[in-house]
């Protein structure tokens, strides 16, 4: 049976970890995880319990996730900044045997109680023995990842150990990614982005990984310097070339990269457009959900696609269906679908939701992601936004805020933009824009966008109201919190 991690299965000395300005060796990061699977143990954690980890910004937030592999149980990664409702609702759905973290003074008490340390003791020497048997890319539940609930209540996803290494497996083929390669990457650690792709990743891989537990552009950009992979959220490609427009040097380091990766949430064509002309680069994005984990990816033998995410992952059946789930035999790019996936990395189910997991996933193993795309030509796709909140039904049509988004942000004026629908006695819903100007002190007239938007697309897209913020509510990973928009 493959291992899910070969680097520590069969260490070699070689650095694989660089945590702020630390490096360690595989050697030395098996010897830790190896120590925490034995304080697993002595806190009478048995194989397949599942255990939660605050992923805090520090080394032990990866000892605790490695280690945790390492000794077969399935981790809960928590987010520190959780809010009390969301602790309680975890603490009753997921029953953690106990939780870790690095900095334990440093957590919030309550129904998830008191979080054990994890020592960050990265000698290479007595390093004990544990049941490396459990290291295996079985069926076996690795991780059980809470939604972020931009859609509702939090639900928690379980992952395989099978269904994360064949996902990494499939992205070594799309970006060409090999033991070569130094991942950078400052994303947090309790969502699949950072943990499985960045962290499982470079570890299956048997590349380095350069973790910078906190965004700082600068920094991050010098990590990149000989050709290291970025993999990042729009958020902070926005942040890297704001700064890469007043640092000629971060434009050079960006430059260097051998590939930069986007995900998470949709690169405007204006961003990828910026970043290409400030570096020379383009960024290769691709699409997927905590419960799928990466669904489509742009191929690197071939050039970046701003607006697309690409083919299906080697290895994942991707089709659009209609309202009633039939398939959609379409590649006119115009035809508007709700993407369905199937293949080895599709979660195992909620966790005590058959209920849920039945409204998701039907008897075929195909899973509706509630993701609305178009398909071109050549089998691409197109994202244009979420069922459940950019789906805009007004006067008898069906719009996708991701159109009027993309039309706005073409407007010179406008930094961030997001559309919703709100209710509305005529229209049913009425499209509404709202707007972060790039001058807040001097923002552009409401109908100078109503009318950019009115030139470009079809009458029935343009917003019947413009509301300028001074920002927009975002999750951890910078996604738009649609939800808080539409709240009357
Ligand atoms: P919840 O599922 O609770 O609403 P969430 O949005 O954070 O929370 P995730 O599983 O983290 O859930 O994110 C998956 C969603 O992110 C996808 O369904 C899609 O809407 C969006 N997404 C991911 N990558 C891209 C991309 N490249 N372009 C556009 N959207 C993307």
């Amino acid at each position: 049976m493959d291992s899910l991690f070969p680097c520590l299965a069969h260490p070699d000395g070689r650095t694989v970890l660089t945590v702020g300005d630390d490096t360690y060796t595989d050697r030395q990061l098996l010897a830790a995880a190896r120590r925490h699977a034995q304080a697993l143990a002595r806190a009478g954690v048995r194989p397949g319990d599942r255990v939660g980890v605050w992923t805090q910004p520090h080394l032990g937030t990866v000892v605790a996730v490695v280690g945790g592999a390492l000794a077969g149980v399935v981790t809960v990664p928590l987010n520190p900044r959780l809010g009390e409702r969301e602790r309680s609702h975890i603490a009753a759905d997921a029953a953690p045997r106990c939780c870790f973290a690095a900095r334990p003074e440093e957590c919030p008490d309550g129904p998830l109680g008191r979080a054990l340390p994890v020592t960050e003791d990265m000698s290479e020497d007595s390093c004990p023995e544990v049941h490396e048997e459990f290291d295996r890319a079985d069926d076996r539940p690795l991780l059980l990842i809470y939604t972020s609930g931009t859609t509702g209540a939090p639900k928690g996803a379980v992952l395989t150990a099978a269904g994360v290494a064949a996902n990494i497996d499939g992205l070594a083929r799309a970006w060409a990614w090999t033991a070569a390669d130094t991942v950078v990457h400052a994303l947090p650690l309790f969502h699949v982005h950072g943990l499985v792709l960045g962290l499982f990743g470079s570890l299956r891989i048997g590349g380095r990984l350069h973790w910078q537990p906190r965004f700082d552009p600068a920094p991050l950009a010098a990590a990149l310097r000989g050709g290291g992979v970025l993999f990042a959220v729009p958020t902070m490609y926005v942040r890297l070339a704001e700064l890469a427009e007043r640092e000629p040097s971060v434009a050079a380091d960006l430059g260097s990269a051998r590939l930069l990766i986007s995900g998470s949430a949709a690169l405007s064509a204006r961003e990828h457009r910026r970043l290409a002309a400030l570096t020379g680069r383009g960024v290769y994005e691709r699409y997927g959900l905590t419960e799928t984990l990466i669904v489509c990816a742009v191929p690197t033998s071939g050039p970046p696609r701003p607006g697309l995410v690409g083919p299906p992952l080697p290895g994942v059946e991707v089709r659009l269906v209609d309202e009633r789930r039939h398939s959609l035999d379409v590649a006119d790019d115009a035809t508007l679908g709700e993407i369905a996936v199937r293949g080895p990395s599709v979660f195992a189910g909620y966790l005590g939701r058959p209920d849920a997991t039945a409204a998701v996933r039907d008897a075929d193993g195909w899973f509706y992601t509630g993701d609305l795309a178009t398909r071109t030509a050549d089998g691409a796709y197109r994202i244009v936004g979420r069922r459940a909140t950019d789906l805009i039904k007004s006067g008898g049509f069906k719009i996708g805020a991701g159109e009027i988004e993309t039309c706005l942000l073409e407007h010179p004026e406008v930094a961030e933009v997001a559309v919703v629908g709100l209710p509305d006695d005529d229209l049913g819903e009425r499209i509404v824009a709202f707007v972060v100007a790039r001058d807040p002190a001097r923002p552009p007239l409401a109908e100078h966008l109503v009318d950019h938007v009115a030139r470009a697309l079809a009458p029935h897209k343009r917003p019947r109201d413009v509301r300028f913020v001074d920002a927009l509510p975002r999750n951890a990973m910078g996604k738009v919190i649609k939800a808080q928009l539409s709240r009357p």
